[in-house]
């Protein structure tokens, strides 16, 4: 058959089921990819383009789908395999049709290297996600038929692969949308590949005994029609066909049975016009044959969950052979055989409910299409099943089902809690990408480690989709910051009391912690502080644990008080709590934390302070003419972390200090300066004299003085010094 005759015999197919199609961009599709696939071969040495004229042949012939199909058939090797771009595509037919010529590639282009089952459950869910328009896996249905039948001239290599594929991928999909007759033919072909011998077995025993069967089931098929006419039911129609290749293999192993003791070789189909018949004609084949107990099963009133409806029962002939026969209407018919397809001729959906959740789609659409005309309910036929999942790639091609909008982050620690946490970076189909990148269906993701990594951050909590990469994340941080998080949960639990008008001392030390910590999973108040810090915990609850016992005390408080304030005597009125300060610091809101000097500006009683708390050593204290403690400085994120300090009134002696003197160099100016500091009866810890080449010095001191009044005098004694030009207090 030449080019133009197959392609003549496919408009005469279309014209066949409907005369209204557009044959003229039809025409127009097989001329472009006549041209672009030019004299690109098959492997059998055909022109190429005989591949797309037979796909598109399959899609008319077998699933009798759309214009628009058709042309996405002729032209689905066009982006993949030619010059032609979606953009060239989209101009001259639409970006309708470019899209499916998109789509089909993307599936194309997907690869299967993992054999494991819950792997082959994901590539099959990521080809159905991927589809955006069911016409999509419909065309590449037939695209993978074709190949199938044309097999023959690969390499065995190929051959396995793509059977096993076919096998595990495709044939299965076509289950699922009902598309019962490619289903059998694709397993067919691939038993064929995958295993010769047994698939030889099978179809030579059935040749040899071709005759006898032939008889065999026309025999039956005869008693079945002469009773019905007998009867006066009508039907459409009453056929004998063998079981396929496939399904008797299948048989034969599960059961370990050889042929001849596989029942159900044969099945009879009866057609008939309504569902009553259906039931009529059971009763009549159940009185002509002895029916075998058990092997009646009604999807008429409970169909399977890819719609398929009929009614099976198996039964033995006079002559001893048991055979299968299955009764349902046309339209039933026409479901079972070519599924999500047929469903367009149909618009009046099926009856009966099915309870897999997964094809509620295709129920809920033919609902909502039972008005629009045949071209516009197919094309608005979408997948859309595993609208709350992505599946992604490993660089080695395992794939991966994580939630909708899921992040490399949650793909990294699906891998491994070892990959999330030393993770630096991810590139997705080799491009760098951020972190909050959403994933999309088919992305190659790859993430990028280093030994060094400084793990985790918390904002990854927010940005983690899937429960799995935050728990992991939350673990990291219970076991690699137990002191940062025993000092934050600290905080947060004085904070909480705080809000309470409890003070810490009233807890921390008291039986409140022993009752506190008999209610919590914790043996020691740095436990409850470690979970706190990390989330696993919070202080609220903490705080909730002994809410009786708080509330007691706030009450006691309260009254303590009310009393208080009744005194007439004003004398009398009890001091306002001081506040326990640390290290003379006293931190708002907060007493008995860990509070250190900042080495940047090293403060002393009398200056103005700020505090930061930091990640790991409690409360820092800046001077707040620090640069580092400037509002500019500071980072938004951190905003909370600032905090008021004060002086307290029991400081300690002495404070160390640092300051800085210019002078002119001179001999003894060292000595001097010692001398200056000893009238002052200041300590010294370090002195640190450098000279510049031009005859300048820079002397470093540190020193210990008990306030910024004594600070003030050694700073003015420094100053009356000759040659001393500046005293400075370093700071940043
Ligand atoms: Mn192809």
């Amino acid at each position: 058959m030449t080019v133009q005759e197959q392609y003549d015999h496919l408009v005469q197919t279309i014209r066949n089921y409907n005369p209204g199609a557009d044959f003229a961009l039809i025409d127009k599709a097989f001329l472009y990819a006549r041209d672009h696939h030019g004299d690109q071969k098959r492997k059998d040495g055909s022109p190429f383009v005989t591949h797309p004229l037979s796909v598109a042949q399959i899609v008319a012939d077998e699933l009798h789908l759309d214009s628009e199909s058709i042309v996405g058939a002729l032209l689905h090797d066009c982006i993949e395999d030619t010059e032609a771009t979606y953009a060239d595509i989209a101009r001259e037919f639409s970006p309708t049709i470019a899209d499916l010529v998109e789509g089909v590639s993307k599936l194309t282009r997907v690869h299967y290297t993992s054999k494991e089952e819950e792997q082959m459950e994901n590539l099959r869910k990521m080809l159905m996600a991927m589809t955006k328009d069911i016409r999509v896996i419909l065309i590449k249905i037939a695209d993978r038929t074709h190949n199938m039948r044309t097999m023959e001239y690969q390499s065995e290599e190929k051959q396995k692969q793509k059977s096993l594929e076919t096998m595990e991928i495709y044939a299965p999909i076509a289950h699922r949308l009902g598309m019962q007759r490619m289903k059998w033919e694709l397993e067919d072909l691939s038993l064929k590949y995958l295993d010769p011998i047994g698939y030889n077995e099978i179809v030579s025993s059935l040749d040899s005994k071709r005759a006898e069967y032939e008889a065999f089931m026309e025999r039956v098929q005869g008693q079945i029609e002469s009773r019905l006419i007998e009867l006066n039911i009508p039907f459409n129609k009453v056929y004998g066909r063998m079981k396929h290749p496939y399904s008797i293999y299948r048989k034969m192993y599960a059961q370990s049975k050889t042929m001849n003791e596989v029942l159900d070789l044969f099945a009879f189909r009866v057609i008939v016009n309504t569902v009553a018949d259906c039931y009529n004609v059971l009763g009549i084949i159940h009185d002509l044959y002895r029916p075998i107990l058990g092997r009646f099963k009604d999807y008429i009133g409970t169909p399977k969950p890819n719609m398929y409806q009929s009614l099976h029962t198996t039964v033995i002939g006079q002559d001893g052979i048991p055979f299968e026969v299955q009764i349902r209407t046309q339209e039933m018919h026409d479901i079972a055989e070519y599924g999500v397809a047929a469903h367009w001729k149909y618009k009046q959906g099926i009856s009966g409910k099915s309870n897999e959740a997964s094809y509620e789609w295709v129920r809920r659409l033919l609902e909502n299409q039972e008005n629009t005309d045949a071209e516009e309910f197919i094309h608005t036929l979408k997948v859309d099943m595993f609208a709350d999942e992505v599946f992604v790639f490993s660089p080695k091609g395992d794939v991966t089902n994580l939630p909708a909008g899921a992040t490399p982050i949650d793909f990294a620690y699906s891998v491994h809690s070892a990959v999330g946490n030393s993770m630096t970076g991810a590139k997705v189909n080799s491009r760098i990408v951020p972190l909050d990148y959403k994933l999309q269906n088919g992305d190659i993701v790859e993430i990028l480690t280093a030994k060094n990594a400084h793990g985790p951050s918390r904002d990854w909590l927010k940005i983690a989709q899937s429960s799995e990469a935050r728990g992991k994340i939350r673990q990291w941080f219970k076991r690699e910051k137990r002191e940062e998080n025993i000092v934050n949960g600290r905080l947060s639990f004085e904070a909480e009391l705080k809000h309470l008008g409890i003070p810490f001392s009233e807890v921390v030390g008291t039986e409140l912690q022993t009752t506190l910590l008999k209610k919590t999973p914790y043996g020691t108040m740095d436990d409850m502080y470690a979970a706190i810090g990390y989330g696993g915990f919070s202080a609220q609850k903490a705080v909730n644990r002994i809410h009786e016992e708080i509330s007691r005390l706030s009450k006691q408080h309260q009254a303590e008080r009310a009393a208080a304030s009744s005194e007439k005597d004003p004398a009398k009125t009890i001091p306002p709590r001081r506040t326990k300060s640390e290290q003379g610091i006293v931190v708002e809101g907060l007493s008995n934390c860990l509070v250190k000097f900042s080495k940047c500006c090293t403060p002393v009683p009398g200056d103005e302070i700020i505090g930061f708390i930091t990640r790991g050593y409690g409360v820092s204290v800046h001077r707040c003419d620090c640069p580092n403690a400037a509002p500019s400085r500071r980072k938004p994120e951190e905003y909370g972390r600032w905090i008021r300090v004060t002086w307290g009134e029991d400081v300690k002696e002495s404070y160390a200090t640092s300051l800085d003197i210019y002078a002119k160099d001179r001999i003894n100016l060292v000595l001097d300066v010692s001398a200056a500091l000893s009238t002052t009866q200041t300590r010294v810890n370090a002195i640190n004299a450098s000279t510049t080449p031009d005859g300048f010095a820079l002397i470093h001191l540190n020193i210990s003085v008990s306030d910024s009044q004594h600070l003030s005098s050694v700073m003015r004694k420094l100053h009356q010094i000759s040659g001393v030009m500046k005293v400075d207090r370093p700071a940043g």
